[in-house]
Order: C-alpha cells, then sequence, then structure tokens
C-alpha cells in the first residue's frame, strides 16, 4: 500500500534554525515546538536544532514541552507557557521546565509546588489572551518577589505576546512591556530574559529583540501570509504523494482525511515529475492531478514544500484558502508517515 509522507529535511531545518540565530544575535533564540514540533515531530527537530546551536526550546502545551527537554537534556532550556493546573506545574517542575505564569491564583499554584519553580512571568499589553493586567502587575509582582526570597521560585524571565498586526499596536504593547520590566525590577526581581518578539517582529524590528526572541514559523521556513520572503529560510517538510493510478487524469495516495484541505482543488497546482500541473479533486482518499506524459504509478507527486520543483510552500496552499501558513502543515493528519532526511 503506497502511502503520503511527510517527509521532514533536517539539513533544511538546521539551516534555517543558524540563519534565524544569526539574524538575531545577541539575542538568543527560543525556537518554538509547540503543536508536536508544527506536526514535524519533537525529537528529531529537536535534536536537529541543537545541532545548529539552539540552546532554548518552548511551547504552548506541556507533552511537548516534556518531549523537549527529555530529548535534549541540560543542553537547552525549556518554557512551556500554558500549563494550566497545579497538577501540570508540579509535573513541569519534576521534568526541569521553565513555566510561563499569567496570573495570581496560578502563581500560588506553582510557588506550593514541590522544588523551586523557574517562572517566567507574563504581562498583559493588549492581546488580552493570558496575562496579568498593567493594573494589577505591581502587586502580582511584589507576591512573586516575596515567594522568590521564600526559596518557592526564581523569577527567569517576564515576557509578553504581541499582536504583530500593526506596528503601532505593537509599539504600545513594547512601551507597556518596558514599564512591567521596571515595575519587578523595583520590585526586587531580576529577570535573566526579557521576550515578547515571536517571527515577523523579531525579524523585521531589531528593537523587539531584548534578550529573547520565539521565534517558530520562521524556523520551520513557513513565512507570513502575504509577507515576503525570508532570507537564508526555506520550508523545512515536504508532503509527498505517490501515483497510485493513471487515467484521464492521475490519482495520488492523499486525501482529505490525511488532513489534505479539499478546498485546495481547482485552486492550486503540484509538482510531478514533468512540471507543475493542476490539483482538480480532493476526496477523502486520493486526489486527482491534470495528467502529464509518461506518468506513472509510483511517482512522486508534492504537494508542498520548499518550492525546488514548482510545488507550493505551505503558506502558498493557506494564502489560496485564506489561512496562515502553518495550517497546512499542522492538519497534516498523524497517520502520515514522518520520515526524516538530511
Ligand atoms: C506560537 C507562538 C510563538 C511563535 O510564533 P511565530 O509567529 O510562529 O514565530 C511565539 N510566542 C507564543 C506565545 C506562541 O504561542
Amino acid at each position: 500500500m503506497m502511502r503520503a509522507e511527510l517527509r521532514v529535511d533536517l539539513a533544511r531545518l538546521r539551516q534555517n534554525v543558524r540563519a534565524v540565530r544569526e539574524r538575531m544575535a545577541p539575542a538568543d533564540v527560543l525556537v518554538v515546538i509547540k503543536d508536536n514540533a508544527y506536526a514535524q515531530g519533537v525529537e528529531p527537530v529537536v535534536s536537529a536544532a541543537l545541532d545548529a546551536g539552539a540552546t532554548w526550546f518552548g511551547g504552548i502545551d506541556l507533552d511537548s514541552a516534556v518531549r523537549a527537554k527529555r530529548e535534549a537534556g541540560e543542553r537547552a532550556r525549556v518554557f512551556c507557557w500554558m500549563t494550566l493546573s497545579a497538577e501540570e506545574a508540579q509535573q513541569g517542575i519534576d521534568e526541569g521546565l521553565e513555566l510561563g505564569v499569567g496570573d495570581a491564583d496560578y502563581l500560588e499554584h506553582v510557588a506550593a509546588a514541590d522544588g523551586t519553580a523557574n517562572v517566567h512571568l507574563k504581562i498583559d499589553t493588549g492581546l488580552h489572551r493570558n496575562g496579568v493586567r498593567p493594573e494589577q502587575w505591581a502587586a502580582f509582582c511584589a507576591r512573586a518577589a516575596e515567594h522568590e526570597r521564600g526559596g518557592r521560585i526564581r523569577v527567569a524571565g517576564i515576557w509578553t505576546h504581541i499582536a504583530e498586526a500593526s506596528d503601532e499596536e505593537d509599539d504600545a504593547s513594547r512601551a507597556e512591556f518596558d514599564r512591567a520590566v521596571e515595575i519587578a525590577r523595583s520590585a526586587g526581581l531580576d529577570p535573566e530574559v526579557r521576550h515578547l518578539a515571536a517571527s515577523a517582529a523579531a525579524w523585521h524590528r531589531t528593537e523587539f529583540r531584548y534578550d529573547l526572541v520565539r521565534i517558530g514559523a520562521f524556523c520551520y521556513g513557513i513565512r507570513s501570509e502575504d509577507g515576503p520572503e525570508i532570507a537564508g529560510v526555506a520550508p523545512a517538510s515536504s508532503l509527498v504523494a505517490p501515483v497510485v493510478a493513471v487515467g484521464d487524469d492521475v490519482e495520488v495516495a492523499i486525501g482529505s482525511v490525511d488532513g489534505y484541505a479539499s478546498a485546495l482543488a481547482g485552486r492550486v497546482s503540484v509538482a510531478t515529475p514533468a512540471g507543475v500541473r493542476a490539483l482538480t479533486r480532493v476526496d477523502p482518499f486520493t486526489s486527482r492531478v491534470e495528467p502529464w506524459p509518461g506518468a506513472a504509478v509510483g511517482d512522486e507527486v508534492i504537494l508542498f514544500g520548499p518550492g525546488e520543483n514548482g510545488e507550493p510552500t505551505p503558506t502558498d496552499l493557506g494564502e489560496a484558502i485564506g489561512t496562515v501558513g502553518e495550517e497546512p502543515l499542522l492538519r497534516v493528519s498523524p497517520l502520515v508517515t514522518r520520515t526524516y532526511i538530511g
């Protein structure tokens, strides 16, 4: 049974991480590995990124963060920003993770856990997703300082997340962030790392880098939708499917159950051994592509990738159906085999 595969090029990934690290220096880079390293597999991604010099990893979910820490050991620090319960906090501490803390109640859970938690305090600078509101920040920092003096926590970082939707909004968030850092210092805290920027702001705006930047998309070579190409960085993964039948059109082994969006039919072209051909249909288990002379069962068709054979990038696919470039990657079903090259 011939199956589609997600082929992850680890050499490309290392190259991306190196390019990102060079660009961001002297700020350090936290490689974001949330959602199973954007569906590419935490362990091989972490291992490759370590080889490229990465010293920080981070993610939202405990599972990805724990796996990253187990893979990296003492070679890297791992920040998990959304543990939610006392149980998760304890597990995070036991695993050696650093924890995001964005509300006063959760600070108490983390302080009450066994062991000294390394925490990063989050100020809400306008995104309203999670984080302590500016009007509560001073009291929150005072309480954190008390816990730090008691040896229950160590405040390793101050952070926030910004919208990256407009420069004006981001500038306002940054001003709020600076005030928050000042307040934290007046409360007696001495955070090693301040971090607020993700891929786009960190890449294009030097003043947003501070000590650490949290980079997901660009490490994997995913450019922003409607954004420019990013020099030195290209998609690390290709979605590849074999031809399973040749008739009036060519049938390939990728379908909507594999996480390949049916809305792509008629909207994109894919790479075949004879060049680019239109994708005409996406059914549950297979898809159809315009025929080419000499098409044969077993030929490989590239649905997305770095673009070297004319295939669309994940962001091209996202743009074709009105979503972000991460989505075509994140949707690839866990049942699609991951293979690693490079
Ligand atoms: C996903 C995420 C990032 C990475 O964003 P990119 O734009 O992909 O670089 C950074 N910070 C937080 C809090 C995130 O959830």
